[in-house]
């Protein structure tokens, strides 16, 4: 079975790119009907928060990216981390080092000086027939994996290939601390294998942990998973993604009035391609997703097209569900819904050009609120040709058949009769019902309106 994980460090939000690698984890699993595991990393204790947890969590639950197991929280398993580390010790693939953080960085020092590369030297590492130093007195150990000498590191990277690493490029790296706790390599190792992990897709600044990770697997009888490295989200301007880029949260795209099913498939297209498919669903990205179609270059952030996706999936949502989404932001903005068309029709009518549920409340606003036309607009507009013609129209809509057929049909005979072209009547019009000059289609917007409140502004004004 396929087993894959998001393995996040709470440390901040979930931001795009943590996003969309845990998209690409889940959807792996989903292609192969496999499991996907949240893990949940948080063992730095400085930087890890309860808050930044339940964001990532709320992150996942707003994309729809549900989990099979977990989470699994690594602070929750240092007993097993600990029961590692003295099986290895056991076995010697691991051993203690009483070096001091300052004995080490002297080494590192005449390392330096002699123009070699800094590295631990081996002091504590047994060696048969070499005879260790005394253990200083009352000094507590690291312990260090005891890393191969010798030979090299190669994995078939699932994104970016062969990669090939000679062992004498890797230190004996510390697995744990004098107090005992493990360190973040080591979990990671540890919890991919108790996990069964099948495929780690992370992001590629991972890629420098993995032959230390491939290490330890080995050395503790494993065998390692398969790989693939993300690589990074850059900003339009090719920089680093970063909160210049607005993109601080996934958070904030719900909260700017993006759907999600629009930001998922815009991430699913950021480094991945299938042809030329640019909209598809999770069923269909799930259907097709594989990490040979991963961009080995990073991607560039385009919010213009999270916008163009944004509009598309607004045009192909029920209306009731937006209704859900912009009535809230309508009520802050003192929408008065008293007398006034449904929100869902409303919505109907205006969602083509919004790109966002916010545009789409702000759009719908005018059907809430009593109109305040700009008294320059209205004389310019309203003039003296006009009027006898929009006294005309108001009479006949008392009589008219309410449906957008009959109200255009009217609206063209009103024209005839007064000689005026389409635009000197509409733009009043639009004026006297919404305040402003942009607007749907007259008929659509008096249909909607409803006889007495179209009469009441065109008397008003
Ligand atoms: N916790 C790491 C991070 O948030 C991910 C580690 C991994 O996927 O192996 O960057």
């Amino acid at each position: 079975t396929v087993r894959t994980r998001f393995a996040p460090s709470p440390t901040g939000f979930l931001h795009l790119g943590g996003a969309r690698t845990a998209l690409f984890a889940w959807a792996y699993a989903r292609r192969f009907e496999g499991v996907f595991i949240l893990r949940i990393e948080d063992t730095d204790l400085e930087r890890s928060t309860p808050e930044a947890v339940q964001a990532i969590i709320d992150g996942m639950q707003w994309l729809g990216l549900h989990h099979d197991e977990g989470p699994f929280y690594q602070m929750q398993r240092m007993d097993r981390y600990r029961e590692v580390v003295a099986q290895m010790l056991a076995a010697g693939t691991a051993y203690h080092c009483y070096c001091t953080p300052d004995e080490v960085e002297a080494m590192r020092e005449r390392q330096r000086a002699a123009g070699e590369k800094p590295r631990y030297d081996g002091t504590w590492r047994p060696e048969p027939g070499k005879t260790l130093p005394a253990v200083p007195e009352g000094r507590k150990p690291v312990v260090r994996f005891r890393n191969p000498l010798d030979g090299e590191v190669t994995w078939e990277d699932a994104v970016k290939g062969p990669i090939t690493i000679a062992n004498r490029e890797m230190d004996d790296l510390i697995i744990a601390r004098p107090d005992g706790t493990p360190t973040y390599n080591f979990c990671v190792v540890v919890d991919d294998w108790d996990m069964k992990i099948t495929h780690v897709i992370r992001g590629d600044d991972h890629v420098n942990n993995t032959p230390r990770q491939i290490n330890i697997l080995k050395a503790l009888g494993a065998t390692p998973p398969i790989y693939g490295h993300v690589p990074m989200i850059l900003g339009a301007d090719g920089e680093k993604l970063s909160k210049r880029h607005g993109a601080v949260s996934v958070m904030e795209y719900p909260a700017q009035g993006y759907l999600p099913e629009a930001m998922l498939n815009y991430l699913a297209r950021l480094g991945w391609s299938h042809g030329d498919e640019e909209i598809f669903t999770m069923e269909q990205f799930c259907a097709w997703f594989d990490l040979g179609h991963l961009s080995k270059s990073p991607a560039q952030f385009n919010p213009e097209k999270l916008a163009w996706l944004n509009n598309h999936y607004i045009k192909a949502a029920d209306n009731e569900r937006l209704a859900t989404l912009a009535r809230p932001l309508l009520e802050r903005d003192g929408a008065d819904f008293d007398g006034a068309p449904p929100l869902p029709a409303v919505i109907a009518l205006m969602k083509e050009r919004a790109a966002t549920v916010v545009e789409l409340a702000d759009a719908a606003m005018l059907f809430y609120r009593q109109p305040r036309p700009d008294a320059a607009l209205l004389q310019q507009h309203l003039n003296d040709t006009v009027k006898p013609a929009l006294a005309d129209y108001a009479g006949r809509l008392r009589t008219v058949a309410w449906d957008r057929a009959a109200l255009a049909a009217m609206l063209k005979e009103v024209l005839a009769a007064h000689k005026l072209k389409m635009p000197q009547l509409a733009m009043p019009l639009r004026l006297l019902l919404t305040g402003q000059l942009q607007t749907p289609s007259i008929d659509a917007l008096v249909e909607l309106f409803g006889r007495d409140t179209v009469l009441e502004r065109l008397q008003r004004g």
